[in-house]
């Protein structure tokens, strides 16, 4: 972020919090110079969560850097509640494309806009706060290029393909079940073990 970001997340800190030094030589700038260095929305976030932990005390800077790295990672493990058939729960979806005047084909990556682990993967370097780390590099959301009917045709490959794959769960339940009424009482058959000699 820049300076004059850092110095509003400062002074909301200031305004927010009751019990401060700020007006200590030094302090102000310290956290200024820290806070710099992070992004400035994900930096913002940290601080409300700082502060609705605790809003009569400025937290300290290495609080504040554990805050902002806790919420990135809640970011990074975003889950889905429901399965999301248009990504098959990946946040993204691969796509090949076939060049038709040269013949290469390009893979490129699409973020899935219709899920939290889709969005938490959407990266837009030209949105970045900070001005110095823009970057003309951004994944695009899938229905930048897929219609209504192509999202669809994707949801239901991905529906056919989880499908299957709990029909091969199913089957295999069921085959331990047939073994299992067939053994001795208290005997179990562990299919997943491997002989270690
Ligand atoms: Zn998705």
């Amino acid at each position: 972020m820049t300076r004059t970001q850092a110095e509003k997340l400062v002074e909301r800190l200031k305004s927010a919090c009751i019990f401060n030094r700020f007006d200590e030589p030094g302090v102000y700038m310290e956290y200024v110079r820290a806070l710099a260095r992070y992004d400035y929305d994900r930096m913002e976030e940290a601080i409300d969560a700082a502060i609705e932990d605790d809003s009569r005390n400025v937290p300290p800077i290495s609080a504040l850097i554990k805050k902002y790295r806790e919420t990135t990672e809640s970011r990074v493990n975003a889950k889905n509640e429901e399965y999301c058939a248009v990504c098959d729960d990946k946040g993204f979806v691969l796509m090949k494309e076939k060049q038709s005047d040269t013949g290469l084909i390009y893979e490129f990556v699409l973020y899935c806009p219709f899920c939290p682990v889709g969005r938490a993967q959407a990266y837009d370097g030209r949105n970045i706060s900070d001005k110095g780390h823009r970057s003309p590099y951004y994944v695009p959301p899938v229905n930048k290029y897929f219609s209504d009917e192509g999202v669809q045709a994707l949801r239901e490959t991905n529906l056919k393909r989880q499908a299957k794959r709990s029909e091969a769960v199913r089957l295999a339940k069921k085959k331990l079940q047939t073994v299992g009424k067939s053994m001795p009482e208290g005997w179990q058959y562990d299919m997943d073990s491997e002989l270690s000699f």
